[in-house]
């Protein structure tokens, strides 16, 4: 018999209570270290007392009203996302892949606004994540995701991930953007190199396209920068973020540069909820955290400090561990055994991580963690290690 909860998940047989900092309890009362933060989602942790104070305080006065009207929190936080950001203008949504839609209709948009409709292909890469609608996973392109889905969205153009001549010699009359992620999370954290990215940002000028980057898993602060773009030195002309941006309250962006806006006027796009009073209360809370001085730095810090201790351990552990790779808070460990194994062998330790392709084991804290836990992640994993290696 199908499961009252359409079983389109392989969940793990644990079910959690509740949280607070980079500690969750489940429903046995066992605590854990939560270095998966809800797949990068639970940036601040849980029950941040910020987060927690201004969801109570608007929750009391108004949670929605639509787009009908005005949302001064949304003019608030697109406000801010201009002021620390290259964009000019953003779009809330209630999920990742919501915004990166947008960004995806956004490009077509742009081009036949300036008379060049017939520009309307994505290119994408081999191993990209860009969400579960439809059009998302014709981006993505995966078997996995896309198998009996089909037919699926046109217009989008795959190519190896890394290789500029290949990304070159697909363009056409036809392309309007490049689209994709500064680091795959999904696909097990493949980062591309900053020279690839400032190559991209060349190259989508050179052929007058968008360049187009998902940062809804790379964004927030999480590789220690507010968006990991800014490490190669280039912007976007269109970024989507989710994630950490809602802090664990749905909600996503689609930021875009006034030029590359051009066609988004009243009336072409919309949703009922996003970026209602609740969510636009929550947002504003996570980035008081996230821009508050010196937060973004010790970001990048404790992500160089788990670099140093994760690095060591994988050295010991080769027949478990074959390469770690990643930035900041934003780390992806190549396993040789079956990565859910290891996985399962960790949460039973206390520890949450993250599964991703290429057996990969994700490493994604909340932002706040501080030395101490660090070092008891270490503990775990090199204890979880050698057990694993026992085995091997
Ligand atoms: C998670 C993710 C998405 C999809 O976000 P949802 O909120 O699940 O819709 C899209 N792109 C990237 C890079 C992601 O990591």
């Amino acid at each position: 018999m199908i499961p009252a909860v359409m079983p389109t998940y392989a969940r793990a047989d644990v079910a959690f209570e509740r949280g607070a900092g980079v500690y969750i309890w489940d429903t046995d009362g066992r605590r854990y270290l939560d270095f998966g933060a809800g797949v990068a989602v639970s940036a601040l942790g849980h029950a941040h007392p910020h987060m927690v104070q201004a969801l109570g305080e608007q929750g009391g006065k108004l949670w929605h009203c639509s787009n009908l009207y005005r949302v001064p929190g949304q003019e608030k936080l697109a406000g801010r996302l201009v002021g620390a950001t290259f964009a000019d203008t953003a779009f809330f949504t209630n999920s990742g892949v919501e915004a990166w839609e947008c960004g995806a209709k956004l490009v077509r948009k742009y081009h036949s606004a300036k008379g060049q409709p017939q520009r309307w292909r994505i290119i994408t890469a081999e191993g990209a994540f860009h969400g579960r609608t439809l059009a998302g996973i014709s981006a993505s392109g995966g078997e996995k995701l896309t198998k009996g889905f089909g037919p699926l969205v046109d217009g989008f153009d795959h190519v190896s991930w890394g290789n500029l001549n290949e990304l070159r010699a697909a363009i056409t009359e036809e392309t309007a953007a490049i689209c994709v992620e500064p680091i795959q999370g999904e696909g097990g954290i493949r980062p591309a190199t900053l020279d690839y990215l400032r190559a991209l940002r060349a190259t989508a000028d050179e052929f007058g396209i968008l360049l187009y980057l998902d940062e809804i898993q790379t964004g927030y602060g999480r590789t220690g920068k507010l968006f990991a773009h800014e490490w190669a030195g280039i912007t976007p002309d269109v970024m989507c973020v989710g994630k950490g941006i809602g802090g664990g309250f749905p909600l996503g962006a689609c930021l875009a540069t006034e030029a590359a806006a051009v066609g988004m006027t009243a009336g072409t796009h919309g949703s009922t909820y996003a970026g209602n009073p609740l969510a636009m209360a929550v947002g504003n809370a996570v980035l008081d955290v996230i821009l508050s001085p010196g937060f973004l730095e010790r970001v990048e810090r404790i992500g160089r400090l788990l670099w140093q201790r994760v690095q060591p351990l994988a050295q010991r552990h080769p027949s478990v561990i074959a390469e770690v790779r990643g930035s900041g808070l934003m780390l992806g460990l190549k396993a040789v055994p079956p990565c859910g194994d290891v996985i399962t062998a960790l949460r039973a330790a206390g520890l949450l991580t993250v599964p991703a392709s290429d057996n990969v084991i994700r490493l994604l804290p909340p932002l706040i963690i501080g030395e101490e836990h660090v070092e008891e992640a270490v503990a775990i994993l090199d204890r979880v290690l050698s057990d694993q290696a026992a085995h091997a």
